[in-house]
């Protein structure tokens, strides 16, 4: 494992594209300072009867290009330093394709897996109200992260919009459909993934039929881009979940082994498939490597053992600079995070501008809105990786990013 910790790590990947770009001081610390920082300590009621205290935080990192955005997650490893590097890849993310929006991130440290659902109801209905003047539709809108989901939005919209006297479907997104969702949101950021996917095998002149595939984490991300990627043609041959990964180099069937995690609680001991762990997924004899689950999971440890021709970062952070350098030279294509999950906090947007409107729009419409803003961002960071030649695919799209967000702070100057 790296010595680092996940914020060093951003600053990093921060540092050697601000010396490219020849970033002038003052521009280079702002954007290195998150802009605000919230923690707070709060009770909940637990069903035995006894009180516990959570800490959560949540982080602006920047908002010259818009208001914050970016999702919450609930594990027990969160701490501000994860939140704040966070945060920083959403300003990032949201730059890369385009869409209005500075970069947030929250958490809560906890474990839901070992919680019943009204504590976690009662969890996020305090921490909602705790960080209620923080956000808000033109302020910071939160979203669902690693252990959230739309239930968990539902109830962030009902509180914030109970403290505030009125319905105010815009303050979140991710929410289910009846309450001002999106149509295509849910599997987002697993098809905004498979279109860069798509985009790559095309540059590198890789079929994705027969393709195979395998996916660290079985959550949103993961889950959704297996049953994608296996309608393309392409054989999921490997996943895992937190307990471990299963293996069949005839191809699993991306529903089935959902029904055996729903039922047994993990992917691992599946019929169909021989037990492995997470660490031997990533070092499969694979074409197309997916991490989709936590931060730091390819390291200088590992770099070296990654066969896969490419790595498309459904997780946030999940490669260190050191694996990063590794990769590269070996000639592994990286579909870095900050464009492979953007699909994600591109539905949110257009959940978001839809709520506003009070106008909905068919799953089709974006899907193919999400196809364009997906297809468009992966075509300039390939361009800007091809015309500088000695780096990869992350720097050339933080190139991209961080010279949009200086512009718009340079734009607009400095107050007072
Ligand atoms: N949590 C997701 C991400 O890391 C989505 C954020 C959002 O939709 O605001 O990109």
């Amino acid at each position: 494992m790296t010595e680092k910790n996940v914020w060093e790590v951003a600053l990093e990947q921060f540092e050697i594209v601000a010396e490219r770009l020849n970033l002038e001081p003052y521009i280079r610390e702002r954007l290195k300072r998150p802009k605000r920082i919230l923690t707070v300590n709060f009770p909940v009621r637990m069903d035995d009867g006894s009180i516990k205290f959570f800490e959560g935080y949540r982080v602006h990192h920047n908002v010259d290009r818009g208001p914050a955005k970016g999702g919450i997650r609930y594990h027990p490893s969160v701490s501000l330093d994860e939140v704040k590097a966070l945060a920083m890849w959403m300003t990032w993310k949201c730059a890369v394709v385009n869409i209005p929006y500075g970069g947030a991130k929250g958490g809560v440290v906890c474990d839901p897996h070992k919680m019943s659902i009204g504590e976690i109801e009662r969890l996020t209905r305090r921490y909602t109200t705790e960080i209620s003047f923080f956000i808000g539709p033109e302020k910071d809108i939160p979203a669902p992260d690693v252990n959230t989901n739309p239930q968990i939005m539902a109830w962030i919209m009902d509180t914030y919009s109970m403290n505030m006297g009125y319905s105010i479907p815009q303050v979140v997104t991710g929410k289910p459909i009846e309450i001002g969702g999106s149509e295509g949101r849910v599997e987002a950021t697993a098809r905004g993934c498979l279109f860069t996917i798509l985009k790559a095998c095309n540059y590198l002149g890789l079929a994705i039929k027969n393709a195979r595939v395998a996916i660290q984490g079985y959550g949103n991300a993961g889950y959704n881009l297996a049953k994608l990627i296996a309608r393309e043609g392409a054989k999921v041959i490997a996943v895992s979940d937190s307990k471990g990964g299963i293996y069949n180099e005839d191809g699993l069937n991306p529903e089935i082994v959902m029904k055996h995690k729903v039922e047994t609680g993990s992917v691992i001991d599946f019929p169909g498939g021989k037990n492995i762990t997470n660490e031997e997924l990533l070092k499969l004899n694979c074409d197309i490597l997916v991490p989709a689950a936590l931060e730091d999971q390819i390291h200088k440890d590992n770099a070296d053992k990654i066969r896969a021709k490419i790595v498309a970062e459904a997780a946030n952070g999940p490669t260190t600079p050191e694996a990063d350098e590794i990769l590269f030279r070996k000639g592994i294509f990286i579909i870095p995070d900050v464009l492979a999950n953007a699909g994600g906090v591109t539905v949110s947007y257009f959940e978001w501008v839809q709520d506003l409107q009070s106008f909905f729009w068919t799953e089709e419409d974006v899907n193919q809105k999400l196809k364009e803003v997906m297809e468009r961002s992966f075509d300039k960071v390939l361009e800007i990786f091809i015309k500088e030649k000695d780096i990869n695919m992350r720097t050339a799209a933080y190139m991209l990013a961080i010279d949009r967000v200086a512009r718009a702070v340079k734009l607009r100057g400095l107050y007072p």
